[in-house]
């Protein structure tokens, strides 16, 4: 199957240089494991795609924050 590969690039407010050819353009790119539900995004160097990390998707912190709000919701109707 194929599949579009969606890539976004990055600021670089903080200047990074790529560990291999030194440019300083970074990109994040979507990816999927073979047979999983999970995508993931590659940060990599935008002119050699050298790999810098693998993140999770789901950004964690906006997930819990989500989260929050639904038990504080529940518990203030709890309160009632
Ligand atoms: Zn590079």
């Amino acid at each position: 199957m194929f599949h579009k590969l969606k890539i976004l690039t990055m600021n670089n407010y903080s200047s990074s240089k790529c560990p291999k050819c030194e440019k300083t353009l970074f990109e994040l790119a979507e990816d999927v494991p073979t047979n999983s539900k999970y995508k993931f995004q590659y940060l990599r160097c935008s002119s050699c795609h050298t790999l810098i990390t693998v993140l999770p998707f789901i950004h964690t912190n906006t997930m819990l924050q989500a989260i929050e709000e639904k038990i504080d919701t529940i518990v203030s109707k709890l309160k009632h």
